[in-house]
């Protein structure tokens, strides 16, 4: 096969990868899901014809969002995500010692399923004593959640059902299921390309947290490559622990300087 996968990031913008092989595809009753074998970035799974993650890059996005609270919260034992079903989120997670229990909240098992499948070494702690799968919307769930640590939203677009993903009021409900010193995390995708939902995100979750803070990382297959997230904290963020094991994009200096943003980034949440 010598094709081409593009995404559409925009009515105009595409992202075009080479394709070796087209490894799976289905209708799911939530979204269309495809497993690729680029030639470029390796293994890629594509939810509804959306890069979610790929073999080369997933590293990126997977330290980035759960190192970064995970070296702020003092003592993160109880920890959730919410969508994350190709499971990289919690394989970081349960790298720190102090964990105790990781809840992933996916609504599509597929995504699950076609993860542990061709995506092993990104699925792998999903197998994990300490990982408890939940099969249902976060939404729903989060309303019955209490006393996490942390709380990560690693969501598609704000489309079909993860558009509730992104409402205050999904924050607030977070904010009750956190602990006394509970942090949130949500990707918020592109400043270039997305910035309406940066400042919706940021504004939602400052309505309900007194500390909200966005920080910023670059991750290839994703629209225009500087992706975003924003953190919610109930208390004061306290000087980043060190972390004890081997990472590739995350270090104490990138924990410091994602906080620092670009003048048209620091505009759009003023
Ligand atoms: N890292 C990826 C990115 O930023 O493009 C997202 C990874 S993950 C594959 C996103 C997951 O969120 C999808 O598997 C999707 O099924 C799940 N999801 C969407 N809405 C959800 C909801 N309301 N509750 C739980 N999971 C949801």
């Amino acid at each position: 096969m010598n094709t081409w996968f593009s995404e559409l990031q925009t009515p105009e913008v595409s992202l075009g990868l080479k394709v070796k092989s087209v490894l799976w595809q289905e209708k799911t009753p939530y979204q269309e899901l495809a497993v690729l074998e680029t030639l470029s970035y390796g293994r890629m799974l594509v939810l509804d014809g959306a890069v979610q993650t790929t073999i080369r890059d997933e590293f990126v996005y997977h330290e980035m969002i759960t190192h970064v609270p995970l070296t702020l919260h003092p003592h993160p034992r109880k920890v959730a995500v919410i969508g994350g079903g190709d499971g990289g989120a919690i394989r970081e997670i349960l790298k720190h010692p102090s964990v105790e229990e990781a809840h992933l909240i996916e609504i599509d098992e597929r995504v699950v399923e076609a993860s542990k499948r061709f995506l092993p070494e990104i699925s792998e702690a999903l197998e994990d004593g300490r990982a408890h799968v939940h099969l249902t919307d976060g939404i729903r769930w989060v309303k019955e959640a209490r006393d996490f640590d942390l709380i990560i939203i690693d969501s598609t677009d704000p489309v079909g059902p993860a558009e509730g993903l992104f409402m205050p009021e999904f924050y607030r409900s977070i904010y009750e299921a956190l602990s006394e010193d509970g942090m949130m995390v949500a990707q918020s995708e592109s400043p270039f390309l997305e910035p309406d939902i940066i400042q919706r995100v940021m504004a939602g979750v400052s309505q309900s947290f007194p500390v909200a803070r966005l920080y910023l990382a670059s991750v290839p297959t994703y629209p225009s490559g500087l992706w975003s997230f924003t953190l919610g904290s109930k208390e004061t963020l306290a000087e980043p622990r060190a972390v004890s094991f081997p990472t590739r994009y995350w270090t104490p200096e990138i924990q410091h300087s994602c906080f620092v943003l670009p003048r048209f980034v620091e505009e759009l949440i003023r």
